[in-house]
């Protein structure tokens, strides 16, 4: 453990003009992040995180981390819940200023700290404040080391966590002299909340209020091309545009929230509801005409999301944070017509915070379990080896399969520990069966995009292979094809590494996405496996045929062993020997099974 050295008065000063200029220059939600990284930087701490009081009672939500180390996992929008006692504990500390925490000093304690990456030597809290309400807390967190605090430091986060609370909740009294935002005329956030907070408690009966979110997209590409000038034209078209559309309706309240962001509540009749989106993206279309016709080499759409606000209980903040989602949800599946938030989104999110938090334990208690599925040599029928695959298995003897909860982990980085686990296992697996003098096989094992990030995950398998003394060429690595395609380097740079071990490394998904040709010719990979998309048709057209068998060819001739996946009939097995392919895995030879069940399988297949 090291005590770091302070920064001067004079990098204090730097640290708080720096914070100045990036809400200046940037949007409020890039600016916060750059806020972040300079912080972890500045202060050359291991972790530094916002988190945000969550709409539910005693509940914190990560809204921006930054770490020093990539391979430790991100807990960007977790939850942590609190309770009542610890709670208010800490809010009433925190009312009194910033908590600093030294795990060497009695009696220091670390405030709605929750579970952490690693848990820390010393950590600086600041909370986030207006008035009297606590909003959240700014965290500059060190695993290994302790610091003391100067009082110019302790000044400098503070203007920084009074700063990021002003501009994420446009609540300070600094900017906003009035309610209008200066470029567009309308609402700014801090009178648009206030407003419709007072509006919901009188919509009428047999009416409902609507939150609509949009924000234009590309917005980012437009102004970084034609120039923030032109931006800002833009956004004050849009801002009439959408005034335009909405003078037909007799009380309403539209908001500029920043950059391209707009928030509109209105209060419609129950029997509209039905009918909104429609009439909303008709709106939109007028506004993208608009638009489109003021630039017209950028392809413009608006992406949307509207809650109604059905709750008596629900603030316009969360109305607000709900459209939003709706909006984002809809943004990221490239839906260019307005999302209707609705209740299964919300069950979405609780069930995301219910995995995340249940993972530790998981781990812990050896739910996760690893199945293998064998894979056939097309020559002979003989047993080339398998595939391991997560199960997650809950106490009441359920299964979650891979597909539920690996998306969710690779957004937070929680996949590395998963497939640490999944890895483990495998390598004690093959050892157990060395020491039995039992027949072993290859065993192949997935790799997510976020193991690339860091080289960790090369010098966790030497260690294993070390550890279990497991010879190279029992284990391989699949990386889909959508790893090469977004970070074409770090997975080259991976299976050049697994190669210089004698470890072998193939081509997941090959063909599912937009891969080109061109990919595989480029790099240099022991096996291409060929998505199960081809084999949806369990006969086979002649278009899946003469595809399947080209792909086969061309992989042959890059001297490379091919792999079909999914494969379900005997008629498919058979067309795919006929064809060369070098081994086979699907329902038809088995599906993915447990330890126990493989290695019957195992037995069974060899005495034949
Ligand atoms: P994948 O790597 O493409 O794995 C093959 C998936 O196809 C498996 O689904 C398998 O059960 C399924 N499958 C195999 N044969 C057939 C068949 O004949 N017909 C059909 N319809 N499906 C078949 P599973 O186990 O649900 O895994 C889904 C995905 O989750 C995997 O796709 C992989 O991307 C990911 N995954 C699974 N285990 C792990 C893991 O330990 N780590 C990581 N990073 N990802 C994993
Ligand atoms: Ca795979
Ligand atoms: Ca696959």
């Amino acid at each position: 453990m090291t005590v770091r050295s302070n920064l001067t008065k004079e990098e204090c000063f730097d640290l708080v003009q720096f914070v100045c200029d990036a809400f200046r220059l940037k949007n409020p939600e890039s600016a916060i992040a750059a806020i972040v990284e300079h912080l972890r930087d500045v202060f050359d701490a291991d972790c530094v995180s916002i988190h945000e009081v969550f709409s539910r009672p005693h509940s914190l939500r990560c809204i921006y981390e930054t770490l020093r180390d990539p391979e430790n996992k991100k807990r960007v929008n977790n939850i942590l819940s609190f309770t009542d006692d610890v709670w208010n504990h800490a809010t009433d500390k925190f009312s009194a200023g910033h908590n600093s925490y030294r795990a060497d000093r009695p009696g220091d304690e670390p405030l709605l700290i929750g579970p952490v990456p690693i848990t820390p030597m010393c950590v600086m809290q600041m909370p986030m404040r207006s008035g009297d309400d606590f909003l959240g807390v700014l965290d500059v967190v060190y695993f290994a080391d302790v610091r003391e605090w100067t009082e110019y430091e302790i000044a400098a986060l503070n203007v920084c966590a009074n700063y990021i609370t002003h501009y994420q909740y446009k609540l300070s009294s600094i900017y906003l002299d009035d309610d209008y935002d200066p470029v567009t005329g309308l609402l700014n956030l801090h009178a648009f909340t206030e407003r419709v907070d007072k509006k919901l408690m009188e919509v009428p009966d047999n009416c409902i209020m609507a939150v609509i979110y949009s924000d234009i997209h590309h917005f980012k590409y437009i102004n970084e091309t034609y120039g923030y000038k032109k931006g800002d034209e833009l956004i004050k078209l849009a801002a009439q545009a959408t005034k335009d559309n909405l003078s037909r309706y007799s009380d309403v309240l539209i908001c500029h929230l920043y950059a391209d962001h707009f928030v509109i509540a209105l209060v419609v009749p129950e029997t509209a509801v039905h009918s909104f989106a429609v009439a909303t993206h008709s709106d939109n279309l007028k506004v993208r005409e608009i638009l489109q016709s003021n630039c017209p080499n950028v392809m413009i759409h608006i992406d949307t999301g509207i809650y109604f606000i059905k709750d008596a209980n629900i603030t316009a903040a969360t109305a607000i944070a709900n459209a939003n989602l709706a909006r984002k949800l809809g943004k990221s599946e490239s839906i260019h017509e307005p999302v209707i938030f609705s209740d299964k989104m919300m069950e979405d999110i609780k069930y995301q915070e219910f995995l995340n938090n249940e993972l530790p334990k998981a781990i812990e208690n050896r739910q996760l379990k690893v199945y293998y599925q064998p894979k056939i040599n097309c020559e002979d029928d003989s047993l080339y080896g398998a595939e391991a695959l997560v199960r997650w298995q809950r106490p009441d003897g359920s299964f979650i399969y891979p597909d539920k909860f690996i998306p969710i982990f690779e957004r937070n980085g929680n996949i590395t520990e998963v497939d640490y686990y999944v890895y483990r296992e495998v390598f004690r697996y093959i050892r157990e069966r060395i020491d039995k003098g039992l027949p072993v096989f290859p065993i192949s094992m997935n790799v997510s995009r976020v193991h690339l990030r860091s080289n960790k995950i090369v010098s966790y398998i030497k260690s294993l292979l070390e550890e279990y003394c497991v010879p190279p060429e029992l284990v391989e690595f699949e990386l889909t094809e959508n790893i090469y395609m977004n970070d074409f380097s770090k997975a080259d740079e991976f299976v050049r590494a697994c190669r210089k071990l004698g470890i072998r490394v193939s081509m997941d998904d090959f063909g599912s996405g937009y891969s080109s040709l061109n990919l595989i010719s480029s790099i240099t990979i022991d096996t291409l496996k060929i998505d199960r998309i081809f084999l949806k048709n369990p006969d086979l057209s002649e278009n899946d045929k003469t595809v399947i068998e080209t792909m086969i060819i061309m992989a042959k001739r890059l001297g490379m062993k091919v792999i079909c996946e999914g494969v379900e009939t005997e008629l498919q097995a058979r067309f795919l020997k006929s064809v060369k392919c070098d081994q086979i895995q699907g329902y038809y030879y088995g599906r993915p099974m447990d330890e126990k069940s493989f290695c019957l399988f195992t037995e069974k297949i060899l005495a034949k």
